[in-house]
């Protein structure tokens, strides 16, 4: 089955195309027909798209809409110019899976999107603001173009993190705010988690029972997820992504009483508290500088500049102190996985991470840490190592299509 993958931000629309299947699934075959991003939808857009084993498409054109944008990638994938092997029409694709960031405490598991499940995305658009709305407005452009006749799966962010307890979701506010507004912690970046802790039990051959794991995603958004018996148990992001792990441009985890003040200091009203620690904080607030780590540590090493340092170490310490938390939440993990932009790529902020560690049972292996870049999958605990520590570079999209497809065959996941 053909699946369009499709994760629509509020001015970018990112799309996959992937075959699968369920024998194709067992023997880990799936393919990637085609790729593509686009961005600053609603003026010039910015388009970057690949068909498989070809070079990148790279263009502008002024996109409307996101609707206005997936005619522009249908057009490209059906053309004979595109090279999607297997596309000639839109009759080749045969189902959309859509990424959904939040689906609050209903929708736990990944759905065939129908009415009612549109009501209750639309529920969860005051606890995603930002998010939800630009994911709806894929789901009607796709109903548009390709009517009821070709289904479509929802896959949320937040599902994977629905088996948390309510010792760690719950905040210790007045508990009628849960009950009156479901003032709780949620989590994101679910299916990185979920997509990687597969991946380690595939590396393991450990089944789910047997994966007590920290998985720690490292992208611009950074989540620590404490994985077990398979399952999440505790994550670092809370009813919105800013709570948690330092970020490109996000705070993390701040003494909330710091708004307050700042709002009598500075003058600074909600919406723009909001976007200080939503979009001025983090790696970029703290160096002045940019919220790209691979900049800030070329910075550090190249300029020696004291800012771009302290970002990266506090961003470092950050991450090293959920380890801490999550081991003695867990009673102790049996690995950690490093995964994201940064966690794949960055062999320097992971030996930062779990550098002095060694009481806890983490000694890395610097050499094998250092072959681990550019999208290789690994590990690189050394010998004496108790705890293992992994590098697996995540694809979402193909648990979107994984789920999208059973979701339509009605089988239930495995995984
Ligand atoms: P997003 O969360 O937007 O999907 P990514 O997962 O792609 O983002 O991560 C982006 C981050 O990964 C950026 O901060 C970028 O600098 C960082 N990154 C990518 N490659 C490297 C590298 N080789 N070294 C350090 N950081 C890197």
């Amino acid at each position: 089955m053909n699946i369009l993958v499709l994760n629509c931000g509020s001015s970018s629309l990112k799309f996959q195309v992937i075959a699968t299947d369920l024998e194709v699934i067992d023997r880990n075959e799936d393919r990637q027909l085609a790729r593509g991003v686009l961005e600053r939808i609603g003026t010039e857009a910015l388009i970057t798209m690949r068909a498989e084993g070809r070079p990148a498409v790279r263009d502008a054109v002024p996109l409307r809409d996101h609707r206005a944008a997936l005619d522009h990638v249908l057009r490209w994938l059906v053309s004979p110019e595109s090279g999607v092997p297997g596309i000639t029409s839109l009759g080749d694709i045969h189902a959309i899976g859509h990424r959904i960031v939040h689906g609050g405490e209903k929708l736990t598991r990944s759905v065939l999107i129908d009415e009612a499940v549109i009501d209750q995305i639309e529920e969860c658009i005051e606890l995603a603001p930002l998010h939800n709305p630009a994911n709806l407005k894929g789901i009607q452009s796709a109903r548009q173009v390709f009517g009821p006749g070709v289904p479509q799966a929802a896959v949320f962010d937040t599902s994977f993190h629905s088996t948390m307890p309510p010792e760690s979701f719950l905040y210790a506010l007045p508990y009628q705010l849960y009950v009156r507004h479901r003032v709780r912690r949620y989590g994101f970046h679910g299916t990185s988690h979920r997509y990687v802790a597969y991946r380690y039990r595939q590396l393991t051959g450990l089944n789910h029972e047997q994966t007590n794991v920290i998985t720690l995603h490292l992208g611009n958004g950074c989540s620590a997820c404490a994985i077990k018996k398979g399952a999440s148990f505790d994550t670092s992001m809370g009813m919105t992504p800013a709570e948690g792990l330092v970020m490109g441009t996000r705070s993390g985890d701040l003494d909330p009483s710091v708004l307050e003040f700042l709002h009598h200091k500075e003058g600074m009203s909600f919406d723009e508290l909001d976007s200080l620690i939503n979009k001025r904080s983090g790696l970029l607030g703290v160096s002045g500088l940019t919220n790209d780590m691979r900049d800030l540590l070329s910075e550090e090493r190249e300029h020696e500049d004291r800012r771009a340092r302290l970002a990266v170490e506090i961003f470092c310490l950050r991450a090293r102190k959920y380890i801490g938390a999550y081991l003695a939440r867990m009673n102790g993990a049996d690995a950690i996985v490093f995964t994201g932009g940064i966690g794949e790529n960055s062999a320097e902020i992971r030996a930062r991470i779990t550098a002095d560690t060694g009481f806890l049972g983490i000694v890395p292996d610097d050499g094998r840490n250092q072959e681990l870049v550019g999208g290789r999958e690994g590990e690189f605990g050394a010998e004496g190592s108790r705890i293992r520590l992994f590098v697996i570079p995540t694809n979402e999209e193909l648990l979107i299509a994984r789920d999208t497809l059973r979701c339509v065959l009605g089988v239930p996941r495995r995984w």
